[in-house]
Parts: structure tokens; sequence; C-alpha cells
């Protein structure tokens, strides 16, 4: 399998069959002017995705919003950013544009704040840093957002913040100035709203002004009550700064809500203030790599779990490489943000180090890169294969009853584990101490992985991975990964595992 459809047609030719087969939709997210957004699972990885439906018909009704709407196609594709809402793909059938989106389960920061009135210093800073850092990166990719407001940012699992709707952001062109007006009055800079022109990246900071101190207050600097006294207001940069803010935050405010857009805080300014500066996480102190850069560093792991599920591997490096978007590199990419999400420490550096210990105790003369690097398509080189420890079992029947066998099968071995997600959990054997019969963490028990202080030390702990993957001939692929513990061990595990699903 190839990993492209075979159809023709835009975006690798998606039609509505297709959507259809890959995702099953769920409850309605939200709506816009020109969309319905649905809750959705992409088949293939039983993953979760928004989609964004947009009637074509209804969009013609609307002045330039079909423009609006291509723009925000093509923009969004553009993005690969920690801080963005990626656009895995785009299906379009004869009515509608189905745009798929990375879904931000709990909803806008606009709720957020209102749920919590306003922010404490710290929780304000932080998704203050990420979301600089994400317009920061659209900046250097040429892309002036200029409808930031708390209901266009939206947040993950993990409260970290995603930057969305791209429809009225616009590509930056050297010397060339915009003019249109676009965005919401209250988080619009004064040029903006005056008509002026303007080069584009200091709008996008005077609405990160208004978002810092509607995070910080609770209330926007310029409320729309009085029209023209609002007006009045942004042309002069009339506004109260409460007394109870943070002096940094104070300070940073000021300097960013300048009506002087030349002489308004820039994105590199902003970096360099203290209170941005204060608890800056690493991740975000370097800028991220480009997309065309990240497209070339290819995680190994997930690269395999794709082949296991029937795509061709070589098809696949190029249609990363590329860029392309299809079946292959769609359930790619949200394995792999799945992967980053799930990890504790943002960007995974800890789930990545843990795993890079784990190889490199298994193979310490020789370790294994997680993530390939690839300088040039049509030089492919041929990728190492993996080398863990890796058992893969088909299944017919349905992946919940899978799971429940999976599960009365671990239990019956006294096997540890941890569910990090419906079809994946991290796994902890300990026969040494308990024997195969012995030890039994309960299914939702965060400590599985660090409690135990003994056992841990224990040379022989074997602890793996169990995941469950759905393959293109609708089976079902159980996949145990070995990640640190003896290799005879492991395998005696598995075949124990085996002959408790009865499959030996
Ligand atoms: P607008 O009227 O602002 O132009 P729109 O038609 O472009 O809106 P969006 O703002 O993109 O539509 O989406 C409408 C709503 O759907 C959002 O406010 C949000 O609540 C929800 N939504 C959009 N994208 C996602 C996502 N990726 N994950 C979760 N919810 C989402």
């Amino acid at each position: 399998m190839d990993g492209s459809s075979g159809h023709g047609g835009r975006d690798g030719g998606r039609t509505g069959d297709m959507l259809l087969r890959n995702y099953k939709l769920g409850k309605r997210l939200g709506f816009g002017a020109s969309a319905t957004v649905k809750l959705a699972e992409h088949v293939l990885t039983g993953l979760k995705v928004a989609i964004k439906i947009i009637n074509k018909h209804e969009i013609r009704k609307i002045k330039d919003m079909e423009e609006k709407v291509r723009r925000e196609m093509k923009i969004a594709k553009l993005l690969v950013h920690p801080h963005i809402v990626r656009l895995y793909e785009v299906i379009e059938t004869s009515t509608d544009i189905f745009l798929v989106l990375e879904y931000a389960e709990s909803g806008e920061l606009f709720d957020y704040i209102v749920y919590k009135n306003r922010l404490n210093e710290n929780e304000a800073r932080s998704l203050f840093q990420q979301i600089i850092s994400g317009v920061e990166y659209c900046h250097r990719n040429m892309v002036v957002h200029r409808d930031l407001k708390p209901e266009n940012l939206l947040l993950d699992s993990k409260y970290h913040v995603k930057i969305a709707d791209f429809g009225f952001s616009n590509i930056l062109r050297d010397g060339r100035f915009l003019k249109t007006s676009c965005g919401s009055p209250s988080y619009a800079a004064p040029e903006i709203l005056f008509g002026k022109l303007y080069a584009g990246p200091e709008v996008d900071v005077w609405s990160c002004g208004v978002i810092l101190y509607a995070l910080l207050c609770g209330k926007l600097p310029f409320d729309e009550g009085n029209i023209s006294d609002f007006y009045r207001k942004i042309k002069h940069g009339i506004y109260n700064l409460p007394m109870s803010l943070p002096p940094g935050a104070r300070d940073l405010i000021r300097r960013i809500l300048v009506v002087d857009p030349t002489r308004r805080m820039t994105i590199p300014q902003i970096r360099q203030h203290p209170w941005f500066k204060a608890h800056l996480p690493c991740y975000l102190t370097v800028p991220p790599l480009e997309a065309n850069q990240l497209a070339k560093k290819i995680d190994e792991q997930i690269l395999q779990v794709v082949i296991n599920m029937g795509f061709d591997r070589n098809q696949l490096i190029q249609s990363l490489f590329n860029r392309v978007h299809n079946e292959a590199t769609v359930a790619y990419y949200l394995l792999l943000d799945y992967q980053y999400r799930g990890s504790s420490g943002y960007l995974k550096a800890e789930f990545q180090a843990s795993m890079e210990s784990g190889i490199n105790q298994m193979h310490q003369s020789e370790p294994i890169p997680r993530y390939m690097n690839y300088q040039g398509i049509g030089q492919i080189p041929q990728l190492p294969q993996e080398r863990k420890w890796s058992l893969g079992l088909q299944f017919q029947a349905n992946p919940r009853e899978i799971m429940t066998d999976v599960l009365k099968a671990l239990q019956e071995l006294r096997v540890g584990w941890k569910r990090i997600g419906h079809y994946n959990m991290k796994c902890r054997w300990i026969p040494g101490i308990y024997g195969h019969n012995s030890h039994h963490l309960e299914d939702d028990d965060s400590n599985i992985m660090e409690s135990d202080d003994a056992a841990m030390k224990a040379s022989n702990v074997v602890k793996f991975e169990v995941q469950l993957y759905k393959t293109r001939e609708e089976k079902n692929l159980l996949d145990l990964q070995r990640v640190q513990g003896p290799q005879f061990l492991f395998l005696d595990l598995c075949a124990a595992i085996l002959a408790q699903l009865r499959v030996l």
C-alpha cells in the first residue's frame, strides 16, 4: 500500500467515501460563521480529531468567505508548531470541505478565563509564553494571524494553547503593507481600526497585549460599551492598569499597548523582557524547527507502527519528506502528536529521554537513534531495522473485546499497567520478586512506573508497552514493545501472554 488514495482531485484526491471510511463523526464541538466543527475518531489509530465542515454552497453566499476558507487551508498547512492547531488533511467533496484538525479538548481560552475569572500570574505567563512562541513562529513563516483573541486560542487536554482559525490571516511579502480591516475590534490594533497601512506582525503583538491583559485582569482593556468612546480610547491608548497587576506584567502590557506601531514592542523585545523570561520552559527558549526541516526528522518507532498498519515504508518516507497529506502521513502525524501530548515534559523531552535511555541500555555499544534525519529524497537511506523486541498479533475481534482479553491476561500474569490511551498501556512485570503470578497494580494507578523503589532497582524488571492498532485489512494488531529489561524475560512473558490469549 502506498499511502495515497489513487483518486484524482485536490489534496491527494480525498473523497466523501474516504472521509466516512477513515473517520467516525461524533458530537458537535462548536460552530462559527463559516463552519460546523465536529469531534471525530480517526479509525486507523483510534485517536480523536476535530473536523471543521464547511458547506461550499453556504460560503459562496457570504462575500469573501470562500477566499477566507481557502486562505485558512493554505496557511494552516504551512504551520507545524506545538502551539498551533495542526491541520492533518483536507477532504473535499462536491458539496463540502472537511478540515481535519488537531483536537483541542479543553475548548476556548475565552471560556477558561470566564470560568476562572482571571488567571494567576504564573498561569497567565505560561499561556502568554506559548502564545508568543506560536505567533513568533507564524511571523517567521511570513504569516500574520490578524484575529488573535481568546476565542481563537484553544486549549488541549493539558491546557496548552493551540492557536486556531487562520481565516483572517495573510501571507506577508517584503516591502508590502496590508490594509484590510479584520479581526474583533476589542483586540484589533488602532492602525487596523482606523484603516491605516500596516506591515503585519505589529498588529498581532497588539492583540497579544490585549490577551495578556485579559488573562490577568479577567476583562478587556478596551470595552465595547459606548462605540465612539471605545474607538476614542483605542485611538489614544487610554485604558486602566489595575494596581493589583504584578509590576513586571504591568510594564510589559504598557510597552505592548502602544498606539504608535513603530514604538510598540516587537516579539524579540518581548522575549527579552524579564517578566516574560521568568520560568520560560526550555522548549520555548529555542525556535522550533521549520516545517520542512521537521519533515526530515522521522520518528523511527512511529514510522514502524504506521508500516505495521500496512503502508509501504519508502512511499511513507517520501510522503513525509515531501509533506504530502495522505492516509499514511495522517496516521503518522496523529500518532506523533499523541505521543507529544502524552509525555509530561512538553515536546516529549522527558518521554524521548526515557525511551532512548531504555534503548541505549539494550544496545550500549550501538545506540539506535529514535529520529532519523533524511537529507534528500532520491537518496533515502535504508533505515536500520527496529531492534527492540516486538511482537505483532493480528486479531479480527472488536478492539474493546481484544483489550478486555489482554487486560485479563495481564491481570492473570500479575503484570502492572497504566493506561495512556484507550488502546495503549505502559506495563511493568517483576518476575524475580513476585513471579509470574504475583503483582498487579490497578488500571488507573498512575505510579506504576515510579512506585516501588526496591522493585525498580531489581535488574529483572521488564517494562513494555502494549498498543492495539487497526490495520488496513480491518484487523487489529496487538503490538508488545519492550522498553527495558532482559530480552529473554520479555520473550518469556510474551509467550505467557500468548498462552493466556490462547494464541499458542
Ligand atoms: P469564525 O466565526 O470565528 O470565523 P469559524 O466558522 O471559522 O469561526 P472556528 O472558530 O474555527 O469556526 O470554530 C468554531 C468553534 O468550534 C470554535 O470556537 C471552537 O469552539 C470549536 N473548534 C474549532 N476548532 C476546534 C478544534 N481543533 N478542537 C476543538 N474545538 C474546535
